[in-house]
């Protein structure tokens, strides 16, 4: 068996010698959802799984496997629900999953856990998951495990993004499908992407204009005809390249910070 930092590519005693090391555990949380027509629906997990699983090689951490589903894409950082092969969790649903998982890994001994998230929309829904494991485990007497949670693109830092949005930069809400997830799917997945779907007819109204509130039921009409809140067309595997490095660079000096790991 070859030797992985994912935990499913592990046999279960290589996994227990592991993390009786207390390594850090890292759980990515993605989205099965629309992502335009230049790419699969995958972006948001399979893209976490990958940064996830650079950063454990990093911290000598080991990734369990992504949550793959995530919570309603909005329309204003995703599209929205409404549109077909999006397949989303109700609030209720994601809270469940990660108390649930975040329970199992300080049970079975992890203590450093991150809950990477890679779909815009789940955040506090983790967070609310990862407390109440944290309750759950506090009633049973264990205080001590820790859990980090954070979104990858927030370590991109500022200088990253002068350097590869020249134009001007819109926000992580509207980068759905843009030039950062595009970019890092040409670098990791480049057979889930085709930048010759990128149909100019399809591809307009972008970086979308979208009203400062929510509308529910959705109105349809105010997502762009693409699915995408802005354009993929600078994407290139180069810019993955960069996007990877400093993210991951910086999540493993944050990391490092808060679980007092030696270099
Ligand atoms: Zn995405």
């Amino acid at each position: 068996m070859k030797k992985s930092v994912y935990m499913a590519e592990m046999d279960a005693f290589t996994y227990r010698e592991k993390l009786a090391e207390n390594p850090v555990v890292f759980v990515p949380v993605g989205a099965l959802e629309q992502h335009g027509s230049h790419m699969a629906m995958c972006v948001d997990a399979y893209l976490t799984k990958a940064m996830a699983g650079a950063t454990a090689e990093r911290v000598g951490g080991i990734c369990a496997e992504p949550i793959i589903y995530g919570y309603k894409s909005q329309q204003r950082s995703g599209g929205g629900f409404h549109l077909t092969g999006t397949t989303s969790l109700d609030g209720s649903t994601l809270i469940a999953i990660v108390r649930d998982i975040a329970r199992n890994l300080v049970e079975d001994g992890a203590r450093k856990v991150v809950f990477m998230n890679g779909h815009y929309e789940n955040y506090q829904f983790v967070f609310e998951g990862v407390d109440l494991a944290l309750r759950d485990l506090r009633a049973k007497g264990i205080e001590d495990a820790r859990v980090m949670l954070m979104s990858y693109w927030d370590f991109v830092d500022d200088k990253t993004i002068e350097e590869l949005y020249p134009e001007g930069f819109t926000g992580w809400d509207l980068e759905h499908a843009g030039v950062m997830e595009t970019s890092l799917m040409l670098l990791l997945y480049p057979d889930l992407v085709d930048m010759d779907r990128i149909d100019p007819e399809l591809y307009t109204g972008l970086p979308a204009v979208l009203p400062n509130y929510d509308m529910l039921p959705i109105v349809p009409e105010y997502t762009p005809p693409s699915g995408c809140l802005s354009h993929p067309g600078a994407s290139t595997r180069e810019k993955g390249v960069i996007l990877r490095d400093v993210a991951v660079k910086n999540m493993v000096a944050a990391i490092e910070k808060e679980f007092g790991l030696s270099k």
